[in-house]
C-alpha cells in the first residue's frame, strides 16, 4: 500500500474504532509498518480533525523517540515501536481503552479459554500485562512479555493491545478481544465458566488456518 493510503487508512481505523464504541475521545492509538518506518497517530489529536500529514513517522532502526512530522507521536510510541521491532510478524498495532477489556484489566486477570475464538490470539490465554504508567519503558516491557506468542494482551488498569499482520486484521483482532472480554465478563456474573483445554485450542488454531477457504469450483 502507498504511504499516503496507509496514513489515511490509519485515520479511517481510528474513526471506526470510536464510531463502534471500541474507544473514546483521543484515548487509544494506532500504528502501521511502512518499509523502514513506523507510522503512528499523533498524541491527543481528536480523530475527526486528524489529517494524513499529521501522522508521525518513526524510523524502526532508532529507539530514541526521533520522529518526522509536524506533531508529537502518541505517548505510547515506545510500545508500538518495541512490538514492531521485536515481532517481524506484526505490521500494525491497535491500542484502545475499550470498556470490557479494561474492566477485566482493572481486575488484573488473564482471559482463559472461555470461547474457542481465543485461538485467534495464538494460544489458550490472553494475558494481562502488569501495570506500568502510560508512556513508560516499564509499560512497554510488560506489554512485550504479555504478547509473547500472542496477538493481543490486556494492560492492567489501562486497556488492551492488538498486534497483527495488517491494519485490517489488527482492527478485527481488537474487536474480537473486546467481544471475548465482554463474554467472559458476563459469564463471570453467572459464575463457574467452563474453560476449554489447551489441546482443544491448539486444534482450533490448526483449523483456523483453512477456515474461510472455499474449494475451487468450476464455472
Ligand atoms: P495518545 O493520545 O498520546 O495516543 O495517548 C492516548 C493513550 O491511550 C495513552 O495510553
Ligand atoms: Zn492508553
Amino acid at each position: 500500500m502507498k504511504e499516503k493510503h496507509l496514513r489515511q487508512d490509519i485515520i479511517d481505523k481510528c474513526r471506526h474504532m470510536n464510531a463502534i464504541g471500541l474507544n473514546q475521545g483521543t484515548s487509544g492509538n494506532i500504528s502501521a509498518r511502512h518499509k523502514e518506518v513506523m507510522l503512528i497517530t499523533p498524541s491527543a489529536v481528536p480523530y475527526a480533525e486528524m489529517k494524513p500529514d499529521m501522522i508521525a513517522a518513526m524510523p524502526l532502526d532508532r529507539s530514541d523517540g526521533h520522529y518526522d512530522g509536524p506533531l508529537k507521536p502518541s505517548v505510547e510510541w515506545r510500545f508500538h515501536l518495541d512490538i514492531m521491532k521485536s515481532r517481524p510478524d506484526v505490521n500494525a498495532v491497535v491500542h484502545t481503552h475499550s470498556t470490557f477489556a479494561t474492566v477485566l484489566a482493572i481486575t488484573g486477570r488473564d482471559i482463559p479459554a472461555v470461547h474457542y475464538m481465543i485461538a485467534a490470539f495464538g494460544g489458550d490465554t490472553v494475558r494481562c500485562a502488569p501495570y506500568g504508567r502510560y508512556g513508560t519503558r516499564e509499560l512497554s516491557d510488560n506489554a512485550l512479555k504479555a504478547l509473547e506468542g500472542r496477538n493481543g494482551c490486556l494492560l492492567a488498569n489501562h486497556g488492551m493491545i492488538a498486534a497483527g499482520p495488517s491494519l485490517a486484521r489488527t482492527m478485527w483482532l481488537a474487536e474480537e478481544l473486546e467481544l471475548l472480554s465482554k463474554q467472559y465478563f458476563h459469564a463471570l456474573q453467572i459464575g463457574n465458566p467452563m474453560i476449554l483445554s489447551k489441546k482443544e485450542i491448539s486444534g482450533v488454531g490448526e483449523n483456523f488456518k483453512t477456515y474461510g477457504l472455499q474449494d475451487k469450483r468450476d464455472g
